[in-house]
Parts: C-alpha cells; structure tokens; sequence
C-alpha cells in the first residue's frame, strides 16, 4: 500500500524505534504513548483489520498475538499487561493497517472509554 504508514515503517522508507523484526512481523514504540511502555505489533504484509487478517493469513494472526504477548510479558512482567486492537470507526482505529498495541507499566482502568 503506497501510503500506508507502517508499511513504509515497515518497508524501511520512515524511521521507527524497532523493537521486533522477523521476515513477517515488526514491533515498534508507539510515537504517542499511553503507558509506560507502548509498543505496537505490525504485520509486514498490508491487511486493514484483524478480521481481514485472521481471514486472509490467520497464521499470521496467531503470530502477531504471539509476538505481542510475548512483549507484554517481558514488559509487565508480573503485574500484566493489555492488549488492544482498535477496529474500524468505532472501534477507534486511526491507522489502517491492522496493529496490536501492547500496553504495560501501570493499572489499566476498565471499561475502556
Ligand atoms: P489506532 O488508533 O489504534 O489505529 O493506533 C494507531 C497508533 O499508531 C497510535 O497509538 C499512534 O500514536 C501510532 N502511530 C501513528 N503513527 C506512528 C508512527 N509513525 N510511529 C509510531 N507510532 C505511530
Ligand atoms: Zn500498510
């Protein structure tokens, strides 16, 4: 996708602190944090949603949940962590290229606003 914003993070063309690099999957610090400790989780291939994902690659859905629950637990340790995937208007998803945010570093509040 030609004017994606983590496809070009992905893609190498804008810069991002990056945590996380396999051949299908990318993490990096959020630019806007809203924890501690913010990371988000991309996969490198372009889908929209996470429902379009886990229909079209769902191996790579389960990747991508591995991935950011294996920084969450490095970054919450015993105290936890959340996980977040904004989905469409409603949802509050802001960038349209599927991502998980991985959230740790103080309490979550519930529900979420
Ligand atoms: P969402 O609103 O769930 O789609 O999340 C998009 C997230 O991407 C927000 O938390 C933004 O702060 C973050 N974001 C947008 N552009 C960048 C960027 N260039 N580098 C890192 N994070 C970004
Ligand atoms: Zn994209």
């Amino acid at each position: 996708m030609d004017d994606c914003i983590f496809c070009k993070i992905a893609g190498g063309e804008v810069p991002a602190k990056i945590i996380h690099r396999d051949d299908d999957v990318i993490a990096i610090e959020d630019l806007n944090p809203q924890a501690p400790s913010h990371t988000l989780v991309i996969p490198v291939p372009h889908h929209a949603t996470i429902a379009d994902l886990t229909q079209a690659e769902p191996a790579l859905a389960g990747r991508l949940i591995g991935v950011a629950s294996r920084l969450g637990a490095d970054r919450g340790g015993e105290q936890g962590f959340r996980l977040v995937v904004n989905t469409g208007e409603y949802g509050g998803q802001t960038v349209g290229h599927v991502h998980v945010h991985v959230l740790a570093g103080r309490r979550m509040s519930w529900p979420p606003g």
